[in-house]
């Protein structure tokens, strides 16, 4: 049993309901788009995932096991934010390797991780940089290199792309689409409430509605068959 399960997933701030018991089957190496308006709870629902929020009921499952009360380091997750979240003063490879100087891994790990992650995503020759000398779309490479580093069960992505300009979002939706076809096992969520990047990029798309799941397909059976 791997992937992801979510059982009747709810929350709650005090009184106000966001997600109103949220059921989904998530396959190991799936890409999963999550859309739906401004505030129908997509980001509160990835943020919960990540362990950034706690689950007011419900279980969640990750690879089989219950995570409800499992602190994000310790999920196998990596999370791609919409502005990027690198750390300023620390240069490309630090900000790369920060995750798995933390967990303990050995210099030559990590400078093999990082190296690669750099070649795969075009960033070899912006290691010694810091992230102020690069443009947008090199240091959301920048983060999604650190996710890759940590070897996720589970990509996560907030709107990686919103704060990009037009060439650059089809730039870096490509690397995305790139990067998930090399890492078959590793299960992709993304938030969006671009058509477009749904469209290409999900296996499935989850569309949620004031905090309910209003339908789940495939983007053909979406779109065709509204
Ligand atoms: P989306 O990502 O789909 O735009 P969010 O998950 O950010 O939606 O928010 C869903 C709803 O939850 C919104 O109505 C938002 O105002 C509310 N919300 C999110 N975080 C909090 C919070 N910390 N306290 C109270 N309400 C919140
Ligand atoms: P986004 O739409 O990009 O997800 P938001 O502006 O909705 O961002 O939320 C930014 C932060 O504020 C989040 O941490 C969210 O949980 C919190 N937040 C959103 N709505 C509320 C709210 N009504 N009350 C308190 N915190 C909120």
């Amino acid at each position: 049993m791997t992937g992801l399960v979510l059982k009747d997933i709810r929350k709650s701030y005090g009184n106000v309901h966001v997600l109103h018991g949220i059921d989904l089957d998530i396959q190991e190496g799936e890409f999963i788009v999550f859309v739906g308006p401004s505030g129908c709870g997509k980001s509160t629902l990835l943020r919960m995932i990540a362990g950034l929020e706690s689950i007011t009921s419900g279980d969640m499952l990750i690879a089989g096991q219950k995570v409800n009360e499992v602190p994000p380091s310790r999920r196998g997750i990596a999370m791609v934010f919409q502005s990027y979240a690198l750390y300023p003063h620390m240069t490309v490879f630090d900000n790369m390797a920060f995750g798995m100087r933390i967990a303990g891994e050995s210099k030559q790990e990590i400078d093999r991780r990082v190296r690669a992650a750099a070649a795969s995503l075009q960033l070899t020759q912006y290691l010694e940089r810091l992230p102020k000398a690069l443009s947008g779309g090199q240091r959301q490479r920048v983060a999604i290199g650190r996710a890759i580093c940590r070897n996720p069960k589970v990509f996560l992505f907030d709107e990686p792309l919103s704060n990009l300009d037009a060439a650059l979002r089809v730039a870096t939706r490509i690397e995305i689409a790139k990067l998930s076809d090399s890492m078959p096992e590793t299960t992709m969520i993304y938030v969006t409430h671009d058509q477009v990047e749904a469209m290409t990029l999900a296996d499935r798309i989850v569309v949620l509605s004031a905090g309910r799941v209003e339908q789940v397909g495939a983007p053909l059976e979406l779109y065709e068959h509204p």
